[in-house]
């Protein structure tokens, strides 16, 4: 054959379940080089034989031609004389690699730039098409019932391919080479435009009715990748009014979709970075500073300095903004309690009142998921929300081993779940509240659909500490069932254990600061210092304990929790009546007491709670209409603040050293008298940092341990981040944050997963060693 040679490569980077193996099968077919590929380990290997110049063709494109989901590290490249490859193979992974668990199917993706040009262009026969894909892009994690991943076993099957579309499903060299969700206007999904739940019209036509009625300044219900949602103009106050009205949400921030970049700018501030995560192919939410004071911008998102935005990803929403010029606020459609929607009957008999007309297609929703949500919080991106896009890829598990498979069932709020082997952990999309059946029978869902995509038959079943949790009694059924546990995990344990694991840091001190934790006292706990292993953990310092008088209330109404914060009688009934916590002084009296004497007042050391006592101090948050608002309104007023200074006072409670919170506020009570609210809270914000932050600096220096964390909820705020930050490294340590798992409530079950291993783990380990430690 003359100057034939086999190059043996290896490739380095993120090229695991991203289709990587068929965009290497495809360009070796392509360019006529026999050989294989698979994956091994955390690479992928591959050998190519042929003329010279073929190969170095290939290797050429693996590294440059790499398909949008990939991130191509490194590439090496072995030459040798050829073997006598007759073919060109995919081949099975190697099983014993420890390279993650080998997900056959990969996540969701926004179409691409190819099939997009495809829609554009007159001459495709994919013109104007909306669901077109490729081996590139498209839906998948969402469409998938089974595995192997083959469209017969997706809601493409029943979309039998057109003689057109299978000749290029069978072409090697075509981009729709083996695409299990390829589709065409003669052989795939129809949209269709309901009103009053019977479809009116289809097509192009659907698409151009669904555009005249946002134009309009009605509210409609357009079906994505993942589930519905409910779309309106979002520079229009009134119809943006009428939809907070209609799903009852005052005041929660709605995100926006742009139709392009450009049309961002004057709108929201974006950076390098935030322009880079706005355009990735998985197309998530970003949460962008605002860039103007504008009428429209503060009815989408009130009080706040932040925009959720994204790009259109589906191609349907890029037809739609042929339609219409948008921005359009997209909300997941769904009523408060329950999971988004995923098809046209559902959103008719449950949001009837609040849409006006729905643009549904006919492909099914295997798997519901939500849009995934991303803060640059101190230059790092944190996922608000890991979803579409980045499930089920996984995660690592740095405890490794022949463990057996854990099933976490997470917490109550922004659940997740996830499965966990020694080769990794695989995170589930975003759940929600996990409070009522309907929102139960989709976490029982999501656990079924993981285990059958992962092939992984849990034998341990992991949840929350807390006893009234839905999915603690979730755990008690999977153990009834067979599986070993319920391993209960206190709350902030697994948040510092996933952020431990996810940097594969064995010990860290980290400071877990959030709303509400069930603690292994029974207190609420929520602004801790822990001394984390993976298996286990020490509470070493934190916040001072306080009271939630009238419990839940507290939370509603934060100026009740300056009750038990503030010993100023005079200002605290002032705030709890200006607020509307309670109708007059004689009950702001009895919220006091109810403080004093820990009557219906449960005890808590919540970071949360202090914001919100704080918000509600300077009064920027009179009550709580959705999650974390009190904070939130507290840091979007802090920006336009100034730290000042204020010594901060500790004191020991039950062998801990905490912050005394009751000072703290105290002090800020009094600066109020001289300084603007503005300052008062973002001194607030930097005391809080500061003060956690030098108790972990304390902790980690008297242990010999060199790292210290901050996770949890808190985690998401800018300011307290940065000082912190501060802090940690001014005294030479090394400081963690999040960034492949949510430091918010959707990472807990990855915590419990790596925290249920480790014991199971230790006990694996424990006959073996007469002289276990423990800990
Ligand atoms: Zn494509
Ligand atoms: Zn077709």
């Amino acid at each position: 054959m003359g100057d034939t040679c086999r190059a043996t490569v290896r490739v380095t980077g993120t090229v695991q379940g991203v289709g990587f193996r068929p965009f290497v099968y495809r360009t070796a077919v392509d360019a006529g080089v026999t050989g294989h590929v698979r994956n091994a380990g955390e690479t992928v290997e591959a050998a190519f034989e042929g003329p010279r110049d073929a190969v170095e063709r290939v290797v050429t494109a693996l590294r440059n031609d790499a398909p949008p989901l990939a991130t191509v590290e490194r590439v090496s490249v072995d030459w040798g004389d050829p073997l006598g490859d007759e073919a060109f193979e995919i081949r099975d992974s190697e099983a014993d690699a420890g390279g993650g668990i080998d997900v056959p199917v990969p996540p969701d993706t926004g179409i691409c730039d190819a099939c997009l040009d495809d829609v554009r262009d007159p001459a495709s026969p994919y013109h104007g098409y909306w669901a077109t894909a490729c081996v590139d892009c498209g839906p998948r994690f969402t469409v998938v019932r089974d595995v192997p991943y083959d469209r017969t076993r997706t809601s493409m099957a029943a979309f039998p391919l057109c003689a057109d579309c299978r000749e290029r499903y069978e072409t090697p060299t075509d981009r729709r080479y083996h695409a299990q969700t390829t589709a065409c206007p003669d052989c795939g999904p129809t949209l269709r435009y309901e009103v009053d739940g019977r479809s009116v019209t289809t097509g192009s036509e659907a698409l151009r009715r669904a555009g005249a009625a946002l134009s309009d300044g009605t509210i409609v219900a357009v079906k994505g990748i993942g589930g519905f949602h409910l779309v309106c103009d979002a520079t229009d106050p009134d119809v943006v009014a009428s939809l907070r009205e209609r799903t009852g949400r005052p005041a929660k921030p709605f995100a926006c979709m742009v139709p392009s970049l450009d049309s961002l700018r004057g709108v929201a501030a974006f950076d390098s970075t935030e322009a880079d995560t706005l355009t990735d192919v998985r197309r998530p939410i970003v949460l962008l500073e605002k860039a103007a004071d504008s009428s429209w911008l503060d009815a989408v998102a009130p009080a706040l300095d932040t925009l959720g935005v994204m790009l259109p990803y589906a191609g349907l929403h890029h037809r739609l903004f042929d339609y219409v010029s948008g921005p359009l606020v997209m909300t997941s459609a769904n009523r408060p309690g329950e999971p988004m929607c995923t098809t046209a009957d559902a959103v008719w008999s449950r949001l009837d009142a609040v849409v006006d007309g729905v643009l549904a297609h006919d492909r099914e929703i295997v798997a519901r998921c939500d849009d995934s949500v991303i803060r640059v919080v101190d230059g790092d991106e944190r996922f608000v929300r890991r979803s579409r896009g980045w499930t089920p890829t996984t995660l690592p598990n740095p405890v490794g081993g022949d463990v057996s498979p854990v099933l976490a069932l997470g917490p109550e709020r922004d659940a997740t779940v996830a499965l966990a082997t020694g080769e990794g952990v695989v995170l589930s999309q975003h759940l929600g509240d996990i409070d009522g059946p309907d929102a139960r029978s989709f976490h029982r869902d999501a656990v079924d659909h993981l285990c059958t995509l992962t092939d992984i038959e849990p034998r341990t079943v992991a949840c929350d500490r807390h006893p009234e949790f839905l999915t603690t009694a979730e755990a008690d059924r999977y153990a009834a069932d067979g599986l070993a546990g319920p391993v209960a995990v206190q709350h902030h344990h697994a948040h510092a254990a996933g952020l431990c694991a996810e940097h594969g840091v064995e010990r860290a001190v980290v400071v877990t600061a959030d709303g509400t934790g069930y603690g292994t006292d029974g207190t609420v706990w929520g602004g801790e210092i822990l001394d984390a292993r993976y298996a286990d953990f020490e509470r070493v310092g934190g916040l001072g304990p306080f009271s939630l008088p009238g419990g839940t209330a507290a939370i509603e109404h934060p100026a009740r929790v300056l009750a038990s914060l503030l010993d100023s009688p005079e200002l605290v009934d002032e705030r709890l009546v200006e607020t509307g916590a309670v109708g007059s002084r004689a009950a702001a009296e009895t919220v006091r007491q109810q403080a004093e004497k820990g009557v219906n007042a449960p005890t808590a050391t919540s970071a949360g709670r202090v914001l919100d006592a704080v918000s509600a101090l300077v009064g920027a948050c009179d009550r709580r209409t959705y999650e974390g608002e009190p904070a939130q309104r507290l840091e979007a007023l802090a920006t336009s603040g100034t730290v000042h200074p204020l010594s901060l006072q500790y004191r020991r409670a039950n062998g801990r050293r905490v912050l005394d919170t009751p000072a703290l506020v105290a002090d800020l009570a009094e600066m109020l008298s001289s300084q603007s609210a503005a300052d008062v809270a973002a001194t607030a914000q930097a005391a809080l940092a500061r003060g956690l932050g030098t108790l972990a600096v304390e902790a980690a220096r008297e242990r010999g341990v060199g790292t210290v964390g901050f996770t949890g909820g808190v985690a998401y705020n800018d300011a307290i981040t940065r000082r912190l930050r501060e802090v940690v490294t001014d005294a030479g340590l090394a400081f963690l944050t999040p960034a492949a798992v949510p430091p918010g409530d959707g990472g807990i079950a990855y915590g419990q997963a790596i925290v249920a291993s480790a014991r199971a783990s230790g006990e694996r380990k424990r006959p073996a060693s007469s002289e276990d430690p423990g800990g």
